[in-house]
This record gives structure tokens, sequence and C-alpha cells, in this order.
């Protein structure tokens, strides 16, 4: 087991930092001052995407591109520790072109796709001319679990007509095509009656009902309420086979779900940096707060979780890569369920080092700790991949039900009967 990163990332990992400091961080407050100003998308992220694609940055989450598609051919794992860096800031990996839910709809219509599909909106996608959007949740149907999604799509002539309504679509606003997930087939088994279609935004009988705020905060991404009325699309619009939605969602938040995870790790950095450099600066009762015993202790367990998610995070990266996502569903589960809970924890244990600032916007913290608190539902609560974790485990341990017996420690011969 090696725990370096091979000297391809750490080159990678030292141009991604440089590019982030020399670019991206210094234009924050432009960033800012543009989404304050309406300007959304805001201009300075086309202009950096446009140097980050020709400094070959560009991306570097998607492994197995064609030789005709612009990126980088990184391995998950190889991507890990750049998702990493991308991650401290909101709107960075943008700039890379591996923002979510763009990832993700990419990784799907590069897998399922057909030409059609892949010129008229994957090759827009892989070349940051265009955004898109996923859309499953629906506020009138539990949709943790996807077997409940009610949105019919019903095919009429030549053409899938959808009627139904999405909430919480991220990118919806900014979106030129939505991948719409709903019911063809009412009449099969529970996964096999959902397809997804994809919709252009521009469609007649599109309507971005609002742009939801989450913890009382419109984020610049925007996750909106979508409805569809009578939408009809080409019967070509179908991505693979239909009834195959469900097997396409479980196939969609594979790298996706660890992407956010990585993303989580880097935001957790930040944090603890943020926290101890402030532990080191202000002082009360005549001690430095880092000499007060509780925030070293924040300090420390921060840095432990942290160690224990990325390794985790690496180690399901690994797996996906060598065995594939869906031998890796375990540790995808395990991972998605530890990094939103420990950025949460972090963050809180920040924002208190921080005093009152902390929950001001005068730092990034609250802002990452609201992301935290969305990721524990985002791409699945938490309960539910711990549902996922907690079947496996009994059904791995049914298959030697007994054999830990014969570690139990029962009373010796000569020790019965004493008493
Ligand atoms: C910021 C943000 C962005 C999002 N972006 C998107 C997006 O782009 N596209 C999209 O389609 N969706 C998106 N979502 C929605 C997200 O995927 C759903 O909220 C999530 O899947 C849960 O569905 P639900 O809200 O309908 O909750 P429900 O299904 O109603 O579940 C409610 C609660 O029940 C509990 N629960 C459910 N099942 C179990 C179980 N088996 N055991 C124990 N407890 C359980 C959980 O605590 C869960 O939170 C986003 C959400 C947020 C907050």
């Amino acid at each position: 087991m090696d725990f370096q990163y091979s000297p391809k990332v750490e080159a990678l990992r030292a141009r991604v930092r440089e590019f982030m400091d020399r670019y991206v961080i210094p234009n924050n407050a432009r960033w800012r001052r543009e989404i304050a100003a309406g300007l959304n998308p805001p201009p300075v992220v086309e202009e950096l995407k446009a140097i980050a694609k020709a400094e070959g940055l560009w991306n570097l989450f998607l492994p197995g591109l064609r030789d005709d598609e612009p990126g980088t051919r990184l391995t998950n794992l190889e991507y890990a520790p750049l998702a990493e860096i991308m991650g401290q800031l909101q709107w960075a990996s943008e700039v890379f072109n591996c923002s979510a839910p763009d990832t993700g709809n990419m990784e799907l219509l590069h897998l399922f796709a057909t030409p059609e599909q892949r010129t008229r909106w994957l090759d827009p996608l892989l070349n940051g001319e265009i955004r898109s959007c996923f859309a499953m949740t629906e506020p009138d149907s539990s949709s943790s679990d996807a077997t409940n999604i009610s949105t019919r799509i019903a095919l009429e002539g030549d053409a899938w007509v959808v009627n139904g309504r999405k909430w919480f679509i991220t990118g919806a606003l900014h979106a030129k095509v939505a991948i719409v997930m709903g019911i063809t087939s009412p009449d099969a088994e529970p996964h096999r009656r959902q397809s997804m279609v994809l919709v252009p935004m521009d469609a007649p009988g599109v309507t971005i009902v609002r742009d939801i705020s989450v913890m009382n905060h419109i984020s610049a991404e925007s996750h909106c309420e979508v409805l569809f009325r009578d939408v009809r699309v080409p019967k070509a619009n179908l991505l693979g086979e239909e009834g195959s939605g469900f097997a396409l969602a479980q196939a969609r938040l594979g790298p996706g779900r660890i992407h956010h995870c990585m993303r989580s790790i880097g935001q957790c950095e930040l944090a603890l940096d943020l926290m101890t450099q402030r532990a080191q600066e202000r002082k009360t009762f005549g001690k430095y707060l880092h000499e007060h015993g509780p925030v070293a202790e924040w300090i420390a367990l921060s840095r432990c979780e942290i160690e224990q998610a990325r390794l985790l995070t690496l180690k399901t990266a690994w797996m996906i890569d060598t065995v594939g996502a869906k031998a890796a569903a375990g540790e995808i589960s395990m991972i998605k369920a530890v990094a939103p809970r420990m950025q949460v924890t972090i963050l809180d244990r920040a924002m208190q080092t921080f005093g009152a600032m902390g929950l001001s916007p005068d730092t990034p913290l609250a802002d990452l700790w609201t992301w935290g608190r969305s990721l524990r539902f985002a791409d699945g609560p938490d309960e539910v991949h711990l549902r996922a974790i907690a079947r496996r485990e009994i059904a791995r341990s049914r298959k030697t039900l007994g054999s830990a017996a014969a570690f139990l420690t029962p009373p010796l011969d000569d020790e019965a009967g004493h008493g």
C-alpha cells in the first residue's frame, strides 16, 4: 500500500494550487461583486474558464475520455486531491469544468448517450459552453426512495410528454438541459418503471417556479422548484433504455457522490486552517485560544477526522477505478455518510473558535457549514446510506453466523459453581 501521491499527481496538485492562488482566490471579491450586481453567471468565471482550458486544467474529473474530447485522463484516485483544492472556494470547480451537477451528468451522458445526444449535449458540456441539471427529487413524494418518483413521462406518438413537479434542482436557473427522471412504464416492477429523458430547459411547458433558499440563503448556483407541464420532447431524447432510470441514477451517483466528499475534505482543511490560525491570534483569560484544552482538542479531533475521511475517500476512489462503482457501492455509501457529518462538526468547531464572527458573512465558515448540512441530503440522506451499509454488514455476517461465538468467554469449568 503506497500512501504517497504519484509524481504526476503531485505535479498536477502544484499546478491547480498555483492556478487557484494566481487567478481564482484573488478574483473572489470580483465574483462576489458580480453576483451582487445580478450578473449570474458572472463574467469572471467565463474569463477564468478560458485560461484553465488553455492551460489544460480542464475536465480533470472524467476518466476514459475519447481522444477527440477535451480533458485530462485521470483516474478517480488521481482526481481526488485536485477536487480537494478546487472545492475550497464555492465557485472554483466550475472554472475547471469540474462542478456538480455537471460532472455527474457528463459521466452519465458519456456512458449512455446516443451519438446524436453526445453531439447536442455532451460536447458543449465538455467544452464548458453550457450547463445542465439533474431533476429527480419531488415535493410530493419521498424522494430518498427513487421508486416513489411520480413524474409521468408518457410516450405519445413520436414524443415523450413530461408532467411533474421537481424541486431542489441544483443549477436549474443556468441549465440548458435537464436530465429528468420519471415513470415511463407504470406496470413494470418497481425498479423498472422509471426512465430518464433529456429536456431542454427552454422547451414549452418548463417553468422555474422559484429558486429555493437553503437555510434562508440563496446560493449563486440555484436550487430550484421546476414545473414540467405537458412538455414534449422527441422520442430520441430518452437516455439509455426505457425502464433503466433507476439503474442510471445509481450509475450517476457513484463517482458524483465521492466528488462531493473530496470537495468536503478540502473545505474541512480550510476550516481547520482558519480555526488553528485564529486560535493563535486571540487571547482570553491570559492565554491564546489554542492553549485552552477544549480548543486544542477541537483542533486535534478535526485533524484526526479529516485524515480518516481522506483515507476512506481515496480507498473508495481506488475501488471505483479498479472494480467499478457497483462493487464499490458500500464504500461510496460509507464516505457519503461520513464526510458531510464531519463537515458539519468541523465547521461548527471553527465557528465556535471564531466567536460571533464565525456566524458573520466575513468568513466563509457559515456558507461551508450550510453546504455541509445540505450534503447530508443531496445525493441521498445519511440514513439511506447507513441503511445500505447495515444491510451489507448483516448479509456478510449471515454467511458466517455463529463464527464469532468462539470468542465468547463463558466461565471456565473450574470457575463454575463458585460464588
Ligand atoms: C442543497 C440541495 C441540493 C439538492 N440538489 C438536488 C438536485 O440537483 N437534484 C435532485 O434531484 N435532488 C436534489 N436535492 C434533493 C435531495 O437529493 C433529496 O432531498 C434527498 O434525496 C431526500 O429526499 P426528500 O427530501 O424527498 O426526503 P424524504 O425522502 O422525504 O426523506 C425525509 C427523511 O426521512 C429519513 N429517511 C428516509 N429514508 C430512510 C430510511 N430508509 N431509514 C431511516 N430514515 C430514512 C431521512 O432522514 C430523510 O432525510 C438537493 C437537496 C439539497 C438540500
